[in-house]
């Protein structure tokens, strides 16, 4: 067997002698049904678990995962598949969370791919028409800073992309009418995935502001870009 592989049923075995035993209690009430008050949605990228970032338990977060942690516009229709739209309707209708987290991060693959000029997706099938989703952050990115360093850049789009993401949430006429009703609540956050620090954007001042941990170099260089 593959090491890999391995590692994961080692893991397993190693929950179900440990959390599993543990939380007879809580699979015994999860049996019954889910009743998550948050669903947050994150990047695809094995680096940033939202469960393991936040030490939350099962049933705590319902979590929708994609590359680049976007979220695409309200487009009704039955001409094509719509995992990140559906998972949300089941979220918001069914569900009824409370609060709605995009999570995204640094070093995102997804996301910098966008100013990486050497990147051909000529022979991309899904992945081209998915990234095409940040396609007006580039182009802010573009106008604004273009001179800015690459590191610079790449942040600002990764942030700006949240903001993009926070609007489009906004297209969904459920998720709309649940916001200004207060019975949901929209949330931005960052995580650093050296630093180790979380950010949030504050729609007041429309930046992100340290939300846990310490950033002292942090810049907000890019505002202009808003
Ligand atoms: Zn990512």
């Amino acid at each position: 067997m593959e090491e890999c592989i391995r590692k994961l049923l080692h893991g397993f075995h190693n929950f179900q002698e440990t959390y599993f035993s543990g939380n007879s209690e809580l699979f015994a009430q999860l049996h019954h049904g889910q009743h998550p008050r948050v669903l947050v949605i994150a990047c695809s990228d094995s680096r940033v678990d939202p469960a393991l970032l936040t030490s939350c338990d099962p049933g705590d977060i319902f979590v929708i995962r994609n590359v680049a942690n976007l979220v695409p516009p309200y487009e009704p229709g039955t001409g094509h598949f719509h995992g990140v739209s559906a998972a949300l309707e089941y979220a918001v209708r069914v569900l009824k969370v409370e609060h709605i987290i995009i999570l995204g991060h640094s070093d995102c693959g997804g996301v910098r791919t966008l100013l990486d000029p050497g990147m051909d997706f000529s022979g991309s099938e899904f992945l081209k028409t998915w990234l095409s989703l940040l396609e007006p952050v580039r182009k802010k990115v573009e106008t604004y800073l273009p001179d800015a360093p690459h590191s610079t850049r790449c942040r600002a789009c990764e942030e700006m992309s949240l903001v993009q993401g926070l609007k489009n949430l906004l297209t969904f006429p459920w998720v709309r009418e649940a916001v200004e009703s207060r019975q949901l609540f929209l949330h931005g956050w960052y995580f650093h995935l050296t630093r180790g620090v979380l950010y949030s954007y504050n729609r007041s001042t429309r930046e992100f502001q340290v939300l846990t941990g310490h950033d002292q170099d942090y810049n907000h260089s890019w505002e202009v870009a808003k």
